[in-house]
């Protein structure tokens, strides 16, 4: 029988992932053009992955607003948001609401430009993201690619910055990519940088709008990059800001998988080295050398240990790759996935791998895969904090990573990315395995 319901979701709403990247530019506030419950429930979400203060805006749909359109609320919403948060930019996303009723939001914001026409108008930038279609993965593309559209300007230039496109990756990854920049002394434009908004210091002063973010003419210059980079395995060109900064700028980029583990990794630092025209820095090859000598010293705790993997796709399939590089077997690998790619990716990757018990659920909710493992049964779970129940019920320690973490502190810093990355992760999981050995042992080893 097909399936007419979604058990336990573990994929979020679109305007959620577009806020999270509206987050990362600087003095930009969001504002959602829908219900007001819409707006609590994203910054409900976010705060408790990223424990900072975060303000979303709504153009408070009502039940009139739903028949005769909200045209209105949004010009007044906004004429609020500037009086009160004075923000450079607003980034502007549809809801359900106001895609089922078919609200041209286009038209109200040429109406709103046209009656301020005099005074100084923050940068609206507009995203469709109806989540009855779409999850929150293509909600965040939407709005890098937005972005993109309303600000890239100029033509590709060689002695231009790289504009770097990391998808939806932790504060922490961010800033190692920026260090990565930095230390291959190349200027870079990262779409988007969310990295202080979202874990900043304490203030003296309630901040409105918390500084740090990529600023608008950093954005600007993205259209005389050298190149750029895009993460992702599963991405189509439609959704591409990459591809569209191509079209529109005549931008050169590679597209590669978020560089978790070792050969992604390499894929990433290669794709660097090829941009830039620079040697791969010293720091990197003896962070490689490290991850190397590690994975030997973890190979005889993790080989053949059975891993339950779920999350968004362009992640899962990364974090995978590393997995099986590390000796793991993946006995369930699950992810909502709209893209139509996972199960072929991932079905290529265990066929490199040879991991041939591997279950692959494209399209899945947390009600499929806690089917599929109660059978398949795990050593260990890795995946975002919403795999708890899961790990209760079979018994398995779970290893929270990705996104959401709304169990623990510290979402912001973990890790994945690069060789440094991939050490973190190794010493997580190997510990984990270890930990759960010594402490279901009656003798009290305490060499292991
Ligand atoms: S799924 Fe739709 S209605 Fe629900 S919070 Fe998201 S945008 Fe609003």
């Amino acid at each position: 029988m097909s399936k007419v319901v979604t058990k336990n979701s573990c994929s979020y709403c679109s305007p959620l992932g577009a806020s999270l990247a509206f987050k990362g530019i600087e003095n930009c506030i969001t504002m959602l053009h829908g219900s007001q419950g819409c707006a609590t429930y994203m910054r409900r979400f976010l705060i408790s992955h990223f424990r900072e203060p975060m303000d979303i805006a709504s153009s408070s749909f009502t039940e009139e607003t739903a028949i005769f359109g909200g045209g209105e609320n949004l010009k007044r919403g906004l004429d609020n948001i500037v009086s009160q948060y004075e923000p450079g930019v607003i980034g502007l996303a549809s809801t359900c609401l106001s895609e089922t009723i078919g609200d041209d939001m286009s038209f109200h914001v040429r109406e709103y430009y046209k009656k301020r026409e005099n005074s100084s108008t923050p940068v609206i930038i507009e995203v469709s993201t109806p989540s009855y279609k779409e999850s929150h993965a293509e909600g965040f593309h939407g709005a890098v690619r937005s972005v993109v559209d309303k600000l890239a300007a100029g033509e590709s230039a060689d002695d231009g910055p790289v504009t770097i496109f990391p998808g939806m990756v932790s504060c922490e990854d961010l800033r190692y990519l920026k260090d990565v920049f930095n230390r291959f002394s190349k200027s870079f434009v990262m779409v988007p940088d969310y990295s202080e908004t979202l874990e900043g210091g304490v203030w003296r002063e309630y901040q409105k709008i918390p500084p740090g973010g990529t600023t608008v003419e950093e954005l600007k210059r993205m259209g005389s990059s050298a190149g750029a980079i895009e993460f992702s395995s599963v991405i189509t060109d439609k959704q591409s800001p990459a591809k569209l900064l191509n079209e529109k700028c005549g931008v050169d980029f590679k597209r590669i998988d978020i560089p978790v583990g070792l050969s992604n990794s390499d894929s990433f630092f290669q794709s660097l080295c090829e941009m830039t025209g620079t040697p791969m820095p010293d720091h990197y090859k003896k962070e490689r050398g490290r991850l190397i000598d590690a994975m030997g010293d973890s190979h005889k705790y993790l080989f053949g240990k059975r891993v339950i993997i779920y999350g968004d796709e362009d992640f899962t399939i990364s974090l995978s790759s590393f997995l099986l590089e590390a000796g793991l077997k993946i006995v369930i690998c699950g992810s909502e996935a709209k893209s139509g790619k996972f199960k072929t990716l991932m079905t290529e990757l265990a066929l490199k791998h040879q991991c041939t018990e591997i279950n692959i659920l494209e399209g899945a909710d947390f009600g499929d895969i806690e089917d599929a493992a109660v059978e398949a049964g795990a050593d260990l779970i890795i995946g975002s904090s919403k795999g708890f129940k899961l790990s209760k019920k079979i018994d398995a320690p779970l290893i929270r990573v990705g996104f959401p973490i709304h169990d623990r502190v510290g979402a912001q810093r973990v890790l994945h990315l690069g060789y440094a990355g991939a050490l973190n992760l190794l010493d997580l999981i190997t510990n984990t395995i270890i930990e759960q050995r010594q402490s279901k042992s009656s003798i009290g080893y305490t060499y292991m």
